[in-house]
Parts: structure tokens; C-alpha cells; sequence
């Protein structure tokens, strides 16, 4: 199979096709890019890599990032994290909080915003300085000693950011949240705007389709047991709404962003990282569902 010919091929029917939806326009800065960037990053476990279009072009990430500060909270405090957030799939938008009030505080699940923002607080809880060890957890995935927050991204979600707000202060009345309000949501907001291409997010995700082992530096960043349960999680609410969805047309675990980035990954094979900023109505990347899409069935890869 000629990786680099399927993912050429794909990519031009793609764009050549519409590019519907809209780019997220809650978070002010993330108006301002152009809608019809396109990328696409493949990277193989054995380190090989085939792009095409904008890869090489950073982006948010946004929600995305869920999934790295999920998985260092899990290596750090292990199945006590379950006390604090729930795995099943939430049905309802990112930034809902209506499960809540019945569930007591205790999220669906931990790629929700109310789920990551609980992890962020167990990162304040546990760490003496969280924002430094989470960022240097991403970079040790990732192989890249530059990746970082980007301010203003983190400032402009801030100065909009009335809903995730409400949910913090929601899940404090439960009794969810143990730290200082303004770290834990500075936290998530820094968390939400970090940059990357899909070079380097493909690069960055790739531990979690190799049992939890870094490329390069041979790390063990997670066990492989957690890892599968990372991807399990990734597998059944990855998408919010969308996960069935997703599930269905795609067939691998994945994880999308509002910045319009998705990432999916394929167990002991690969991970994939496309950027394309339009979104469809439940906020995932519109032309990032559609390639993933026919790139996965003319590959034949799916987990199922
Ligand atoms: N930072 C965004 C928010 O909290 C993340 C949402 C997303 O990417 N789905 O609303």
C-alpha cells in the first residue's frame, strides 16, 4: 500500500469537494484564521511520516489537548480518577452542563470541558507547579522541547469565557473542585490553546497507538493498560455528541478540537493528525471527518 499516494489522492478529492460549517468564533482569536487551511499528518510507529497541504502549519489544538492532561493525571493517581470524573459517553454538546445537577458534579467524562476542567484541577492538586509539568509532559509525547502555550489564545477564551466559568463554579458547589478557582480554570484555558502542526500532534499522539511508549526516547509515558483504557475513552466520547457518529464513518479512536484539528490513531499502527478550521454543527472539523473518513475505508483501517 502506497501511504503517500492514498493520502495525496485523498486529500485533492477533499478539497476539491465543499467545505462546509464555520469556524468557532466564541473564542475571538480563533475567528481570525482562515477558514480553508487544510493538513494532514500521518506518522507510523515506525517513524515514518506523510503529509499533505498545511501541515506544517500550527494551530490549536483546543480540545484536543484533553486527552495529554487526561493521560497524565491517570499516570499520576491511577483508578482514584474514576471517583472524580465518570467514562460514559455524554450525548450532549462539549460545553453542556446540564448532566450535572443530576450526577451530582461528578462529570460524564473527562473530555468534556467539565470533565477536563476536574483533571485540571487534580494537575493543581498534585503538582507543585502544574502549568510547567503539564507542558513538559506534552513536549516529552511530542519529542519537541518548543511546544507551548499560546497566551494569547489562552487571553482571548478567557475574555469569552463565561460558560466554562459557570461550570467550574458549578462543579466547586458540588464539592468537585479543590483548588483555587482561577489557577484550576487558568490551567484549562492554557491547556485549550496550545499550539501545534499536524506534524508534530501526529508525532505527539503516537505513544498512545504504541502501548503508551514514546518513539524516541523509548519513555514509558503511560502503561499499556491505561493506554488502552485512553483510548477506549477517546474511542466512545471523543466526538461529545459526535461519538457514534465518528464511531461509524471513521472507525478509530480519535479526538477533535474547535480549532478544527482531529486526531485518530490505529493501535499498533499509526497517528493521524488533519487541521481544516470550518466546523460542522457539533463543533468537529468538517473536512477532518471527511478525509479521515475515505482515508480510513481505502486503507482498510479501522479497529473493528
Ligand atoms: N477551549 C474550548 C472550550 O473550552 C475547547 C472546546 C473544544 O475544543 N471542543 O470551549
Amino acid at each position: 500500500m502506497d501511504c503517500q499516494k492514498i493520502i495525496d489522492r485523498v486529500y485533492a478529492e477533499v478539497k476539491a469537494g465543499e467545505n462546509l460549517g464555520q469556524v468557532a468564533a466564541y473564542i475571538p482569536e480563533l475567528s481570525k484564521i482562515d477558514p480553508d487551511r487544510f493538513g494532514i499528518c500521518l506518522t507510523s510507529i515506525d517513524g515514518r511520516q506523510y503529509r499533505a497541504g498545511d501541515a506544517e502549519e500550527p494551530f490549536s489544538i483546543q480540545s484536543i489537548a484533553k486527552v495529554l492532561s487526561l493521560s497524565l493525571a491517570f499516570a499520576c493517581i491511577g483508578e482514584p480518577i474514576w471517583k472524580r470524573v465518570d467514562v460514559e459517553p455524554s450525548g450532549t454538546a462539549f460545553n453542556s452542563l446540564l448532566q450535572l445537577e443530576s450526577e451530582n458534579g461528578i462529570p460524564r467524562n473527562p473530555l468534556i470541558n467539565a470533565g477536563a476542567i476536574v483533571v485540571c484541577d487534580i494537575l493543581c492538586g498534585y503538582f507543585r507547579e502544574p502549568k510547567k509539568e503539564l507542558i513538559n509532559f506534552i513536549r516529552r509525547a511530542a519529542n519537541q522541547p518548543d511546544i507551548d502555550y499560546a497566551a494569547d489564545i489562552a487571553a482571548s477564551e478567557k475574555s469569552t469565557g463565561y460558560r466554562n466559568f459557570a461550570l467550574i463554579n458549578y462543579l466547586k458547589s458540588f464539592g468537585n473542585i479543590h483548588n483555587d478557582i482561577d489557577q484550576v480554570i487558568d490551567l484549562y484555558f492554557n491547556l485549550c490553546s496550545i499550539k501545534m502542526n499536524c506534524v508534530e500532534l501526529s508525532h505527539t499522539f503516537l505513544f498512545l497507538a504504541n502501548n503508551g511508549v514514546q518513539l524516541e526516547s523509548g519513555e514509558t509515558l503511560l502503561d499499556s493498560s491505561r493506554t488502552k483504557r485512553i483510548n477506549a475513552i477517546m474511542q466512545t466520547c471523543g466526538f461529545y455528541d459526535e461519538a457514534g457518529e465518528f464511531a461509524y464513518r471513521v472507525g478509530l479512536p480519535g479526538k477533535s478540537g474547535v480549532g478544527g484539528g482531529i486526531t485518530a490513531i490505529l493501535p499498533n499502527e499509526y497517528a493521524i493528525a488533519v487541521w481544516s478550521p470550518r466546523l460542522n454543527k457539533k463543533g468537529n472539523s468538517y473536512r477532518g471527518m471527511k478525509f479521515l473518513e475515505r482515508f480510513t475505508t481505502e486503507t482498510e483501517s479501522s479497529i473493528f
